[in-house]
């Protein structure tokens, strides 16, 4: 039977046989597909960027939800001294990441990429490597092409949905975007872009959609910040030349495969996980009975 799902190993093959970069490749594949031009494409992310850009921003001001529940840890993360665990460019990427899950628990704009729940990975990754390593505009916006491309291999393949396959494949495939991204964006190649996508599925496999009250403010918020570190540390090991034992598309399908076989509590149903603990459901009942009041 012809397997015709999308296939990041065909991509990087390609890429490689052609001589081209990941993000020319897919450029073009692109380009193809949505029938218009390189400019129109790289304008399209550059307009995403900026919305992500605003959502750090105002995710900074120390916003907090509706609920409550939530707000004002990236500010209060970005303000503190810092003790020295996390560098530089980590601590950035988990306090950007982290700002954008604020800023969406508290109602602002973000960019679904690829789910509201996951929009703080890929600005929390792509902004701390633009302070860092001083990137272009074009570097970020041709980098969030490779990103959204291993997306829809993802959404092919898989889900994006943290009520299909849990939060592995929302945070996790964000954090596989953002660091496969992250390799092309610093000049790696695109079989170290594949290898950084399939590392972050290995470390990340089977992590449960649990969000209490079925508020996507806990855990959601700082398991973005955690899934942008998962990018880094993945980025680093595929261009400092360690590869994947299993690669790119048998990872995501690994990562299909177990969710799959979550139970119905574990996939955003607030039935499991942090969502059954005693504070979280004590929580919950006093929230839903406020809201009764109302
Ligand atoms: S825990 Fe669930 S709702 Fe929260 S970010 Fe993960 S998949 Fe989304």
């Amino acid at each position: 039977m012809k397997n015709d799902k999308l296939s990041l190993n065909r991509w990087i093959a390609e890429a490689e046989e052609k001589g081209q970069s990941l993000q020319e490749f897919l450029i073009e594949y692109n380009t193809r597909q949505l029938e218009c031009d390189r400019a129109q494409l790289l304008d399209k992310m550059k307009e995403m960027l900026r919305v992500m850009r605003k959502s750090i921003e105002s995710g900074l001001t120390g916003v907090r939800s509706h609920s409550g529940l939530t707000g004002g840890d990236a500010r209060k993360l970005q303000q503190a001294k810092s003790c020295g665990l996390l560098g530089e460019k980590a601590r950035d990427a988990v306090i950007f990441a982290m700002a954008v899950g604020e800023c969406n628990a508290a109602m602002g704009r973000i960019v679904a990429a690829p789910t509201a729940g996951a929009s703080g990975v890929l600005p929390g990754v792509f902004f701390a490597l633009e302070k860092h390593y001083n990137l272009s505009e074009e570097t970020l916006a041709e980098g969030l092409v490779v990103a959204g491309s291993i997306g829809l291999v993802i959404a092919d393949r898989a889900s994006l949905a943290g009520a299909t396959g849990g939060c592995q494949a929302e945070c996790g495939s964000a954090a596989a975007m953002a660091a496969g991204a992250a390799v092309t964006m610093l000049g790696g190649t695109p079989s170290q872009a594949g290898t950084a996508a399939a590392i972050v599925f290995k470390n990340i496999l089977g992590l449960v959609c649990d969000p209490v009250a079925g508020l996507v403010e806990v855990p959601c918020i700082k398991r973005n910040g955690s899934c942008a570190l998962q990018a880094l540390a993945a980025a680093e090991l595929a261009l400092c030349g360690i590869g994947s034992f299993i690669p790119a598309d048998e990872a995501i399908d690994a990562m299909k495969s177990v969710g799959d076989a979550l139970p119905c509590a574990l996939r955003e149903t607030a039935g499991g996980g942090m969502a059954a603990t005693p504070t979280a459901l004590a929580w919950a009942k006093q929230y839903f009975s406020q809201d009764k009041d109302k």
